[in-house]
């Protein structure tokens, strides 16, 4: 009998056209780091209007994958042995300067970057973002954005 573990992640997505292609999105996104995806169940459903029209689907997922018992392991061991010796990479920039993520479509800030299309300079971390910042991307408030790494 096969013994299966799954483990479950929960991610939104857009589209600018349907519902269905937003799951696809997500299904695919997800797919590029996940191999073994089996199911997913829509939780969440709404959109983004403009001027009295929808500009974009937002569905939130879950998605059960299987979990191999070498995936499950490796994330822990990878850690910090290798420290001493090397020359930090982190001198000279800011500790907070954290990459954050769109919850709705995926971009992703970076502070290295900044957003020209804002006038945000390279360097400004997310927090200094002004609170009128809005996704280049989709267009949704900064309260939409997940810290990542
Ligand atoms: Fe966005």
């Amino acid at each position: 009998m096969a013994e299966s573990v799954y483990k479950l992640i929960e991610l939104t997505a857009a589209s600018k056209t349907d519902i269905e292609g937003a799951i696809q999105n997500a299904v695919s996104k997800a797919a590029e780091t996940i191999r073994s995806l089996r199911w997913f169940e829509v939780v969440q459903t709404r959109g983004v209007i403009e001027k009295d029209r929808i500009v974009y689907w937002q569905v939130t997922l879950k998605l059960g994958f299987n979990v191999e018992n070498e995936s499950l392991q490796a994330k822990e061991q990878t850690g910090s042995q290798e420290g001493e010796n090397k020359v930090s990479t982190k001198e000279g920039i800011k500790p907070q300067s954290s990459k954050y993520r769109c919850k709705v479509c995926g971009y992703i800030y970076d502070p290295q970057k900044g957003d020209p299309s804002q006038e945000i300079k390279p360097g400004t971390a997310f927090e200094e973002l002004p609170d009128s910042w809005k996704c280049p991307e989709c267009g949704v408030n900064k309260d939409q954005f997940e810290k990542i790494n």
